[in-house]
């Protein structure tokens, strides 16, 4: 085996060591609920049924919107967005960066774009050969173009992106669950165990699982929160925590609040439009991951595509914006566009069967 193809296969299993750290913490912790707190030292039979009820409960819709995060592929760009075969070698071919974006800019033309690199090229991700659609961004640790990308968690060793955003929120909205739940019914016995007045169990063990039970519930409670209120306030305002670190460029500038369509909207971007299942680990997204309603466009959106070119873009820039809504938005309601979902559906369909820390892997546009 090549040095190199060795070197890759560890890193690949080093990865999973957050996930294994995160699962054997979270089967310590029912231990220690379920057997040495449920089973050894409550003593009342009510009290009991329902703290293991409630507690199953939300243990399982943890589980469930961790492993959908965890498993869940992320979405890559569709072929259309793969320069066709005789352009990729005259791009290859090409030395000067000019003559580059104009291919580009040709096969861009027939593409739903409304994105551009800070110097208004053409999104291209060299390493996957590839136009990147709108929102698309190239993570360097699963080395491929993911679609809508957030970030890459380590937590679940994956990229956080279309395919997956909904779990990942869910993922940290029952987790916050699970400890907030854990520690408010532990509180009462942690106090008793600390002040020795529980005692006679027979199980001294007891008291160490239920001490630390209430510390660590406690702790991931605090750091869960801080970062499940961020990607809540993210949901609202259509962002991608990329796009909160650098707004996208569209032809008439920078915008951080293109993608929004409204607080209903937004969330119905991510949720889907059925409350019922919100709450569920079940794909409920809307759009394919491709394009995506934005909140300005052009007045000229049937050409949008065009205007993204350098010399027409001049011509536009003149041209008042108005805020259309998606349904408004003719660009996405053109033939083309429900084709290429089609087509995108079809060659790719999504397999709909956390932390305090997280990283960014950002590629450079300008
Ligand atoms: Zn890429
Ligand atoms: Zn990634």
């Amino acid at each position: 085996m090549a040095p190199t193809h060795v070197l890759r296969c560890c890193q690949r299993g080093l990865a999973w060591i957050p996930v294994i750290f995160i699962a054997l913490v979270v089967c310590w912790s029912y231990y220690a609920f379920v057997v040495e707190l449920c089973v050894f030292t409550i003593r009342n039979i009510g009290e009991q049924v329902i703290y293991l009820i409630f507690f199953h409960l939300s243990f399982v819709m943890f589980v469930w919107s961790y492993w959908k995060t965890i498993f869940t592929k992320p979405a890559n760009p569709s072929k259309e967005f793969c320069l066709p075969k005789a352009e990729k070698e005259r791009y290859e071919r090409e030395e000067r960066p000019e003559s580059q974006q104009e291919i580009l800019w040709r096969v861009a033309s027939n593409l739903p774009l409304y994105t551009r690199t800070g110097a208004g090229a053409i999104r291209y991700c060299d390493r996957c050969q590839v136009i990147k659609p709108d929102r698309c961004h190239h993570c360097s640790a699963c080395d491929m173009c993911v679609l809508k990308m957030d970030h890459h968690c380590p937590w679940v060793n994956n990229c956080v992106g279309f395919s997956n955003y909904k779990f990942f929120i869910l993922f940290l909205a029952y987790s916050l669950v699970y400890c907030l739940f854990i520690a408010a019914t532990v509180l009462q016995y942690f106090i008793k165990f600390w002040t020795n007045e529980l005692n006679d169990t027979g199980r001294p063990q007891a008291k160490f699982h239920v001490l630390f039970l209430f510390f660590v519930a406690a702790m991931f409670c605090i750091s869960i929160l801080s970062l499940f209120s961020y990607h809540l306030w993210l949901v609202g305002k259509n962002r991608s925590t990329i796009e909160a670190f650098r707004a996208p460029v569209f032809r008439t500038g920078s915008d951080k609040n293109g993608f929004s369509l409204g607080f209903r909207k937004n969330i119905a971007q991510v949720f889907g439009d059925q409350k019922k299942y919100w709450l569920l680990p079940v794909f409920t997204s809307q759009g394919d991951g491709l394009t995506f309603p934005t909140r300005l466009v052009n007045a000229d959106a049937e050409q949008a595509t065009v205007t993204l070119h350098p010399d027409a873009n001049k011509c536009m820039q003149d041209v008042s914006v108005s805020p259309l809504s998606e349904s408004h938005n003719r660009l996405l309601s053109s033939e083309q566009h429900a084709n290429n979902t089609e087509n995108h559906l079809a060659d790719n369909p999504l397999k709909s069967a956390a932390s305090e820390t997280i990283t960014v892997s950002m590629e450079s546009e300008s």
